[in-house]
């Protein structure tokens, strides 16, 4: 049983939090059995342990629902770049072992109450033999620390290096850096066959595991042709699994969309039967109204990366826009967040502050409650393990945070400041008393039950001391000479008008 002063069940259809005072949860076989006042259940059950007390509070475990990788860009030698320019630039990062770089981040994540991740992961060498290995490594590490993880392998079909096809583009190069060009694609080239049979095996080896679910990413419509994605859409509807794919990150994706479908990128993805509850759009930072409205009409699902936008100048998403179209969104932590870590409570006081517009109506921008209502509920429907997580509610799985209230408060908070506004505002990692996947106590006072955080990155930091391999060398010496034929490509690419964002070209509506 887990006791808490007070425990936040979810939020509601308003955004008000649902909040049971001196409540208790009681576990069963990972699940939650019942919930409510901790007198009635402890007089109905035989109570074994009991976690927490009426000084703690007790709220569901967070879903970030975007992650990619453990080390971030930065560490590796990636300065924060425009996105289409540190695409290209981070061919020149090290290699880093799968298994101990998930850890890495698993770390951080766990730390500040995340129970559920979608890992997003691209670019391993073939073949496909290779690829399920590596994927197999990922997904051990979430097993080993106790995570939940809904994994993707990400399926991309052409334009890799820029937003034109490859041929095309290595006809650009000089031809030393053409042929070393050539052959790094060719190590990274799947065709859809090849992507969706990752899929199979993995969603086949992985299919009666409790905390981990596999699911498809064609990854960006640049990077996909029509009928890639309307395979990969064909795949998940026949195994009913959801979608999640980067969209109208920036600019100049908007532009690309426009040059290839003489529109609209949502309004194409339509077309081409791929909208629904069933996928989720990351990013949308330049979505236009009518985006906006097509999502909703669609049930289609955003995820909001403020931090990664913030960071790789992809601009501010229009969330107040999809608010009112009640648009369900997600909250992704992306590659890292402002602080260059995983710290889901920091992106949650982040996505709460950034869309402060000026105004004096409260509805017109997001409460903390709505924030949590993201990185909860919200976030758990964009996963494979929808309803199953998100919310404290018997039957459910028993996911969730325990945080002392006494450290979130010290030295003195009012107790008239409503609980959610004080955990979304003022909540840290230290404050975490513990933390709970199906019922199981897998972080206690900062301490990692499963896993020896210190020895495994001993050996992280050990290994990446290792000289460069031969592969990393030539990496290397493409990333800088790849970066200034980017930059010449797209010089141009974008005309004054289509540089006008969102909150700009629309907000005097
Ligand atoms: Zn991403």
């Amino acid at each position: 049983m887990v006791r808490g002063g007070r425990v936040v069940l979810g939020i509601d259809a308003r955004g008000e939090p649902e909040v049971v005072e001196d409540g208790a949860v009681l576990i069963r076989n990972g699940a939650i059995l019942e919930v409510g006042r901790y007198r009635d259940v402890a007089a109905r059950h035989r109570i074994g342990q009991v976690l927490g007390s009426d000084g703690h509070i007790v709220c569901p475990g967070f879903i970030n629902a975007h992650h990619h990788v453990g080390l971030t860009p930065l560490q590796l030698g990636s300065p924060d770049l425009p996105l289409e320019l540190w695409i290209v630039r981070r061919l020149a990062s090290r290699l880093v072992d799968p298994y101990l770089d998930t850890l890495y981040s698993a770390f951080e994540l766990l730390a500040s109450g995340v129970t559920t991740v979608q890992h997003l992961h691209g670019r391993t060498p073939r073949p496909v033999t290779r690829i399920i290995d590596v994927a197999t490594e990922v997904i051990r590490a979430y097993q080993d620390i106790g995570m939940r993880v809904s994994y993707s392998y990400g399926l991309r079909d052409q334009n890799r290096l820029v937003y034109e096809d490859d041929e095309a583009f290595l006809r650009r190069l000089p031809p030393d850096l053409a042929g070393l060009t050539r052959e790094l694609l060719a190590e990274q080239t799947l065709d859809v066959g090849e992507s969706l049979a990752v899929f199979d095996e993995l969603h086949r080896r992985y299919q009666n595991q409790d905390r981990i679910a596999i699911q498809l990413a064609p990854v960006n419509l640049h990077w996909c042709s029509d009928s890639a994605i309307e395979r990969t859409v064909e795949t998940a509807r026949r195994h009913g699994v959801p979608m999640h794919m980067h969209l109208l990150e920036t600019a100049l994706q908007k532009e690309y969309g426009r040059r290839r479908t003489g529109g609209s990128a949502v309004a194409h993805l339509h077309r081409l039967g791929a909208l629904g509850p069933d996928m989720t759009l990351g990013h949308g930072v330049w979505a236009t109204e009518a985006d906006i409205e097509l999502m909703a009409a669609t049930g289609t699902c955003l995820c909001h990366n403020c931090s990664s936008n913030l960071r790789l100048r992809s601009g501010i998403a229009p969330i107040n826009a999809y608010r009112r179209h009640s648009v369900r969104i997600a909250l992704g932590i992306d590659e890292a967040g402002i602080n260059d870590d995983r710290d889901m409570l920091q992106e949650m006081r982040l996505a709460l502050r950034l869309h402060r517009v000026p105004g004096l109506r409260e509805e017109e921008v997001p409460s903390a409650g709505e924030i949590l209502r993201m990185a909860t509920e919200w976030g758990a429907m964009t996963t494979p393990f929808g309803a199953r997580v998100g919310r404290l509610a018997p039957g459910r799985a028993a996911d969730l945070v325990v945080f002392d209230w006494r450290r979130i408060t010290a030295p003195f908070l009012s107790d008239d400041v409503p609980i959610v506004d004080a955990l979304v505002q003022r909540a840290r990692p230290a404050h975490i008393h513990a933390v709970l996947v199906a019922g199981e106590v897998v972080l206690q006072e900062g301490r990692f039950l499963r896993v020896d955080r210190d020895a495994a990155l001993a050996e992280l930091a050990a290994q990446m001391q290792a000289p460069l391999a031969p592969v990393e060398i030539r990496n290397r010496a493409l990333g800088v000479p790849l970066l200034a034929e980017a930059r010449r490509f797209y010089d141009g690419y974008l005309d004054g008008e289509s540089r006008e964002p969102y909150y700009r070209s629309n907000s005097r509506r």
